[in-house]
């Protein structure tokens, strides 16, 4: 829509192109294959891909694979596949890794300008040289190599000649500079470990602040976003372009990361939840993972939607994780086929529904939707097991008990007479009788009763495992996060009615009166059904 507001991201690739500053805006989404996508990253592919879409330019996927140790296939594939689920296509699949030939070049640019050197400090030392926020740092003995003296310690860095830590290439820039990024950073680092796309090619590394910006040049980048902590890496930025004299000129810009209330969201953490046993895997449907929302049942749109109403800004905050849910209950509510499903049932027997009937009753599939489904109902049949008491509480209790009446959705209005007790006093099932008159839709359907309950007839009844999911984490309270020992909570007699027999894996559902409910795309096979909860049914988000 033409209305929406702009963020001030837009505010500025607009303006740009106006400008004539840039012909055709360009990006990328550049993820380190270190792990599985979050939330977090969501945000940072909805706007990145989201410019290109808006401004009619391009974005591509870069991955950040600068660093040989850490980096895995896997992480690629899964990586791929979320950005693709978002619904985004890349311009261009690239790698970091592709311009280590053109990265190398531009360090012996700067070495020949006298912009570069190497430099022999400890790592110990070499931070102890750089000083702190306070306190200028000292210039390192070896700042004073001449180019030819650099060049061939650099080429022989590269000729593997010297061992892991011993040497680092360095940019000349200030050792008193305020700004701690600009005391002579590093450039090249010796990693004598095999590359998963270079092979053995290199033994040197290009750091983080060094390539970033040039694989941004390579690939024509206009705007680079990033997150805020790399605001004051900003000056380094623009001082590589400047100083390797790159054709394109891109430019950094800062949003604030995405924090989501009960969520932890870093790769690093996340890894560890899995690699504890904390959770079943990446995609485990409580992780904040891409991979576990899809699982969930969370959709595409919903987090879009999610995305654009956070809005881009340099603040940082948290989001309430609520508007996140509130996003995700808006579009299955729109989208979701109802169907009923009990999930702790109870027996209920209507005892002058004639033996060995078995009627076909309508259901909609949506609120007042065309399309309607087929509900058997016969004599037998599961209420949930809270939906019954036998004694009535108080007035404003709508439920069944004895003595008491309650419509069953889409079938007749019925009336507990008596429960059949276990030997332990447990209520094993509920007898009923039925007023035959009151069927939905039929002449006397007008006769009112409080309260209406789901049910499932019991011979058709699907048998399946119900999820139901809750926060990883809870905020304790001095406000930091603990885990939720109660995150899952697994049904394992569930019953749903029959007409979920035929659904596909990943579909999901609304459970009239229970929640929004998704197929298990993985534990579901033969014979057996799982369903995960995606979200409740209450909004309990504050607009
Ligand atoms: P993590 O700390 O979870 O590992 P990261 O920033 O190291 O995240 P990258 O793979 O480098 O992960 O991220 C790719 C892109 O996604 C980067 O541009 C990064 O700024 C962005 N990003 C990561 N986390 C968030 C977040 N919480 N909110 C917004 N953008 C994020
Ligand atoms: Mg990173
Ligand atoms: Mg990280």
């Amino acid at each position: 829509a033409e209305n929406e507001s702009k963020n001030f991201i837009e505010e500025i690739v607009g303006r740009d192109l106006a400008d004539g500053k840039v012909d055709r805006v360009v990006t990328r989404f550049p993820p380190e294959p270190n792990g599985y996508l979050h939330l977090g990253h969501a945000k940072s592919i909805c706007l990145n891909f989201g410019l290109a879409e808006k401004f009619g330019g391009k974005c591509n996927l870069r991955f950040d694979d600068t660093n040989p140790a850490r980096e895995d296939v896997e992480y690629i594939n899964a990586i791929k596949r979320d950005i693709e689920w978002l619904g985004f296509e890349w311009a261009a699949e690239a790698y970091g890794s592709d311009y280590f030939g053109f990265m190398y070049e531009c360090a012996e640019r700067l070495i020949e300008k006298g912009l570069a050197y190497v430099d022999d400090l400890t790592p110990e030392e070499m931070r102890a040289y750089r000083g702190t926020l306070t306190e200028p740092g000292r210039e390192s003995p070896y700042r004073g190599r001449t180019p030819e003296e650099n060049m061939d310690l650099f080429r022989r860095m590269k000729a593997g000649e010297f061992e892991d830590g011993t040497k680092v290439l360095r940019a000349k820039i200030d050792m008193s500079s305020p700004n701690l990024n600009m005391r002579d950073p590093a450039i090249y680092r010796i990693v004598k470990a095999p590359h998963h796309r270079t092979g053995e090619k290199w033994v040197i590394y290009p750091m983080y602040d060094f390539a970033h910006p040039l694989e941004d040049a390579c690939e024509g980048v206009t705007h680079s976003v990033c997150t805020m902590e790399f605001e004051d890496h900003r000056p380094l930025y623009d001082w590589f372009i400047e100083n390797c004299e790159c054709k394109n000129v891109p430019h950094q810009y800062e949003f604030a990361r995405l924090n989501l209330t009960h969520t932890v969201m870093s790769k690093r953490y996340l890894k560890k939840l899995v690699d504890d046993g904390v959770v079943y895997g990446w995609d485990d449907p409580r992780m904040p993972t891409l991979s576990g929302v899809r699982r969930r049942g969370y959709t595409p749109a919903a987090i879009r939607d999610f995305c654009e109403r956070i809005g881009v800004a340099k603040a940082v905050s948290e989001v309430d994780v609520r508007l996140l849910e509130h996003c995700v209950r808006e579009d299955l509510n729109a989208h979701a086929p109802r169907v009923m499903g009990v999930l702790r049932p109870l027996k209920l027997t209507i005892e002058n529904y004639p033996e060995g009937k078995t009627e076909l009753l309508a259901a909609e599939d949506l609120p007042g939707g065309e399309s309607t489904h087929e509900v058997p109902f016969s004599k037998h049949l599961f209420i949930e097991q809270d939906d019954f008491l036998e004694v009535k509480p108080n007035n404003k209790y709508f439920r069944l008990y004895v003595g008491g009446e309650v419509r069953l959705k889409n079938a007749y209005i019925i009336k507990c007479e008596r429960v059949v007790k276990d030997a332990d006093g447990s209520i094993a099932e509920v007898v009923c009788t039925y007023d035959e008159t009151t069927k939905s839709g039929g002449e006397n359907s007008g006769r009112k009763v409080k309260g209406t309950l789901h049910w499932v007839e019991r011979d058709t009844a699907v048998k399946a495992q119900v999820r139901l999911l809750d926060y990883l984490f809870t905020e304790s309270a001095d406000g930091t996060c603990v885990a939720n020992p109660d995150s899952l909570t697994v049904l394992d007699g569930a019953v749903i009615e029959p007409h979920i027999r035929t659904a596909e894996k990943g579909s999901r559902f609304q459970f009239m009166r229970q929640g929004y409910f998704c197929i298990d795309t993985k534990d579901t096979a033969d014979g057996k059904l799982v369903f995960n909860q995606i979200v409740s049914l209450k909004d309990s988000f504050a607009k």
